[in-house]
Parts: structure tokens; C-alpha cells; sequence
């Protein structure tokens, strides 16, 4: 397969490796060290990559030793945060995988109602330490993803109409930058207020975040959350996202919706049996208010028709988080593309389930986020995320299990998305971007009109492009 290499990777002088040891308070792993591979291994079984080093840092200054070795020995630099990166990149061939992992702390200030949480950190870890506030701070609709790189791209989920994508709730992040200093990106004295801008949607291309600082907001602990299984077979599909549409056009920014086209699994503890197998389409909404106003207002998604099945009701806002974490294992094979479309045309809605019915994998489905609310309209001092005049982000997520089915599950996600181009607004999500086509024009797509200003702060940051295994802004272009 393209994403994979069989060779042996470089290693470094072994005196390079035994001084790192003795500088760092973390772990370095090497291709002799019998956990390498379990070390070496990200989210995307699609991806299998051979790093010459796998630097476990503990600190600021473990990640500034590692990046003296990569910039002496000119080694490709990854950075892992969660390591959930779609398109593989937090991994590398013969370089040096920086994995933050132990950077997992989580500090909350309930007072001041802020989250402080190493670059490691997953959501699932920040919501545990949140919550127990009844705090939350926006992040997605998984629980195992960093937040790391889920917020430096933008960052959709179950709280973003209601409070703002993740980046806009990024107030402070400490930057370990290429020359191996540290950096405060934030708009206090002393910091860089151009630096927080660029990290609030500009990946990971101005250095190592070791630390966020987020706004947190009011939620639960418990939730009432909408999650309805419609039957999708026949044209029910077109009806109930017609349906949905239309709901969310006049929502409050109360309501957080998200619509999913796919598969009804075999799995009788949660589907009786005379539905295994029929297309669905689950409506999602959380709303973020008093448990009966949610029961109210979001009603009309459960009665629009008699549901397959309904799992709504109140919960706690952390189960919500975690409800799809098993359905995305580590180590299965994932293609994902996506495209921002202006609107949810009825022409549109025809094409995606014509096309979701051609779904080669039953674990495949077609997302659909409604932009609405708070995430819709830049707060002030919104950062480089673009994307925000789209009435809808679409994903095509092609899942699956056997490494020969890839051709057809490929396919199906390109050209589900090269069908639907032409209702594109433009703009692109780049953390739902896959594995990109050689001269998929992505970052223009991606950065909109921030493109120039976000190549200037490249060239302040990283001139030479050492953070490039990112959804990368080249500082030596025009
Ligand atoms: P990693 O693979 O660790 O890193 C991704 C990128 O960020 C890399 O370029 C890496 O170099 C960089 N990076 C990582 N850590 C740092 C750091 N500390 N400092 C600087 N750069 C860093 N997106 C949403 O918006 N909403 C969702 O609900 C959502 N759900 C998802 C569910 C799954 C199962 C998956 C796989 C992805 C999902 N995504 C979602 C997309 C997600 O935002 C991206 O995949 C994101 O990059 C994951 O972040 P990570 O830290 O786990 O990734």
C-alpha cells in the first residue's frame, strides 16, 4: 500500500541516542527496542511508518533536546499529540516522532472557569477533569482524539453552535518553537497575540503547543441529548435530511445537530434484528440548556417518523462524548475526505444518498455538520480558522477492515466528494482532509484569505520549515 514502507529506518549514531537518553526525562524508543511497534502505531491502520526515533518528552525541554537532534541530523520532524490524524501526520519514515504523551496534565481553575492541559491530553481526559465542574470547554464529537491537533485545526463538536469551535476558545497556548524556544502565544504582556491568532486554525506549523490554555462554559454534568436512528432505506434518506435541514435553518444556538448517513450494524444488544443491515440516518442534537427546553425543542426529530431506534434522553454530557469511540478502533483502515458546502440544496441531498447507498463498507458513513450558531459567526479576535460562511462541512468517511478492500472504499470516498465539488463554497476543513491528491490545491481551500498572513508568521516561526508533516504552509512560496 502507498502509506506503507517496509524498509528499515536510518538509525542515529548511537552516541546521539545514549546522549538524548541521558539529557530527557522521557523515553526514547528506537527500531531495536521490542516496544517499537506498539510505540510507533497511530489511529490509522492505512498508515505504517518506520521513525528512526520515538521521543516520549515529559517537558518543554525534553521536545527543545529532541529538535536540537532533528535539525543536526536534518531528520523529519511528526509531532503526536493524540495521534488520531487522518492523514497520517503524526508519524514518519526515518525521522523523529516527538509523542507528547506524557504531557497529560489537567489543570481546572473553576473560578476563573479555565482549563490548562498539557499538549498529550486527550478530550476524553479534559471532559473527565471539566465536568467534574460541570465545565466543558468545545471540542469534538470523540473522546480519544488529542485536543491538540483537533483544536490547532478548528475543532467541530457537540458544543459548537452553542459556544464556538475549539480554537475560538483557545486563550493561551506555551509554544516550544523551531530554534527549540519557548514561546507564549496569547494576548497578555509579554505574549504574542499574532502567535494565538495563527494557532486558532493554523495546525501545527509554528511549533510544539506544550500547553492550552481554554475558556470553559456551563455544562451539565447531565444533558439532553438527541440520538435517533431513522430508517433510511427506499427515499426516506432525502426526507429526513430535507427534514433536519430545515430544523436546524431556525434553531437556537441552543441546539448542536449532526446528521449521519450509514449501515445498521449486526449487533443485537443495540438493534432488533429485522433492522440489521437498512440504511439509517441518525439525527444527533445536544442542547446545551435546561433538560425540559432540550425534550421540547428537539422532539420533532424523534416523531418526523418511527425510529429504528432511539437512544435519546438525558445523560451525562461525558457519555455523550465517548458514545462513538468504539466504533473508530485503532488500527482499522480509514479514508476521509471532506468538502463545505454553501447549502443543503435538495439537488445536493439527492446526490449524497444516491451516493451513500453505493457505500462499498458497511462501516463507511457520510457526515454531515450543520455550521450554525457560534460557530457560524468569528468571535472577537477569531483566529485563522476559515470556513465559517459554509452552511455545512461534509465528510466522507470510508471505514473498513481488509487491507484488499482499499481500491473500492478509496474510490467511493473521492468520488462521492469530486461529485459534490461543484457545490462546494471553496473553503476546505483540513482536519477531516484524508490522505491529500498530488496537487489537491487543500491549503489555499483550507486558509481562505488568511493564507498570506499565516505564511508571514511561518516565516517568523519556522522559516525553515522543520513543523512540515502538518497540513503544511510552505514558507518559501510566493
Ligand atoms: P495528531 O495525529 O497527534 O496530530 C495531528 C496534527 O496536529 C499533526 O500535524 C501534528 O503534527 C499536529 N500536532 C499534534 N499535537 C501537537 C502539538 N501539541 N503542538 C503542535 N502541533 C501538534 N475533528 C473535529 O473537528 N471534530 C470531531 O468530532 C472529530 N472527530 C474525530 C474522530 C476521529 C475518530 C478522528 C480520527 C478524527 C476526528 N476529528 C474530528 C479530526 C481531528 O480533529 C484531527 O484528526 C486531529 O488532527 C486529531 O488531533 P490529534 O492530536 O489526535 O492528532
Amino acid at each position: 500500500m502507498r502509506q506503507t514502507s517496509a524498509t528499515t529506518p536510518r538509525s542515529p549514531d548511537p552516541s546521539v541516542i545514549t546522549a538524548l537518553r541521558a539529557t530527557i526525562d522521557g523515553q526514547v524508543t528506537t527500531p531495536e527496542d521490542p516496544d517499537y511497534d506498539r510505540r510507533r502505531a497511530v489511529w490509522n491502520g492505512m498508515i505504517d511508518r518506520r521513525p528512526a526515533l520515538i521521543v516520549s518528552c515529559a517537558s518543554a525541554s525534553d521536545i527543545s533536546a529532541a529538535l536540537a537532534v532533528a535539525r543536526t541530523l536534518q531528520l523529519p520532524v511528526a509531532v503526536r499529540g493524540g495521534g488520531h490524524s487522518v492523514a497520517g501526520h503524526s508519524t514518519c519514515d526515518d525521522g523523529i516522532v516527538i509523542d507528547l504523551s506524557p504531557l497529560n496534565a489537567v489543570e481546572i481553575d473553576p473560578d476563573a472557569r479555565l482549563a490548562h492541559a498539557g499538549g498529550g491530553v486527550t478530550w476524553g481526559e479534559l471532559d473527565a477533569a471539566a465536568q467534574a465542574y460541570g465545565l466543558a470547554a468545545p471540542g469534538g464529537v470523540f473522546s480519544r482524539t488529542g485536543i491538540a491537533g483537533l483544536t490547532l485545526g478548528g475543532g467541530y463538536g457537540w458544543l459548537r453552535s452553542t459556544y464556538g469551535l475549539a480554537c475560538d476558545n483557545l486563550l493561551e497556548a506555551e509554544v516550544v518553537t523551531a530554534d527549540g524556544r519557548l514561546a507564549i502565544a496569547g494576548e497578555g504582556v509579554g505574549q504574542d497575540p499574532e502567535l494565538l491568532w495563527g494557532l486558532r486554525g493554523g495546525g501545527g506549523n509554528f511549533g510544539i503547543v506544550t500547553r492550552f490554555t481554554f475558556q470553559l462554559h456551563p455544562v451539565g454534568p447531565d444533558v439532553y441529548f438527541v440520538f435517533v436512528v431513522h430508517d433510511g432505506e427506499g427515499e426516506a434518506t432525502e426526507r429526513v435530511l430535507r427534514f433536519f435541514r430545515d430544523f436546524c435553518d431556525t434553531a437556537p444556538a441552543a441546539v448542536n445537530p449532526l446528521a449521519v448517513c450509514g449501515i445498521v450494524p449486526a449487533d443485537p444488544e443495540l438493534f432488533p434484528a429485522t433492522t440489521h443491515g437498512r440504511r439509517y440516518v441518525i439525527l444527533g442534537a445536544l442542547y446545551v440548556g435546561p433538560i425540559e427546553e432540550g425534550q421540547r425543542v428537539l422532539r420533532p426529530l424523534i416523531e418526523l417518523a418511527e425510529p429504528l431506534a432511539d437512544f435519546s434522553g438525558v445523560m451525562p454530557f461525558v457519555d455523550v462524548q465517548q458514545l462513538w469511540d468504539a466504533d473508530y478502533p485503532d488500527g482499522m483502515r480509514y479514508y476521509w475526505k471532506s468538502l463545505n458546502l454553501a447549502r443543503l440544496e435538495d439537488e445536493v441531498i439527492e446526490r449524497i444518498a444516491v451516493r451513500a447507498r453505493e457505500q462499498p463498507s458497511p462501516k463507511s458513513t457520510v457526515d454531515l455538520w450543520f455550521v450554525a450558531g457560534a460557530s457560524r459567526h468569528a468571535p472577537a479576535g477569531a483566529g485563522a480558522f476559515h470556513g465559517r460562511a459554509s452552511a455545512l462541512v461534509l465528510g466522507a468517511a470510508a471505514n473498513w477492515a481488509d487491507p484488499t478492500d482499499d481500491e473500492p472504499n478509496i474510490r467511493w470516498a473521492r468520488e462521492l466528494i469530486a461529485e459534490l465539488e461543484p457545490y462546494s463554497d471553496g473553503s476546505r476543513y483540513l482536519n477531516f482532509a484524508g490522505l491529500q491528491e498530488e496537487g489537491e490545491p487543500m491549503m489555499r481551500a483550507g486558509f481562505g484569505p488568511h493564507y498570506e498572513r499565516l505564511i508571514a508568521l511561518k516565516r517568523r516561526y519556522d522559516p525553515t520549515n522543520l513543523f512540515r508533516l502538518n497540513q503544511n504552509i510552505d514558507p518559501a512560496q510566493a
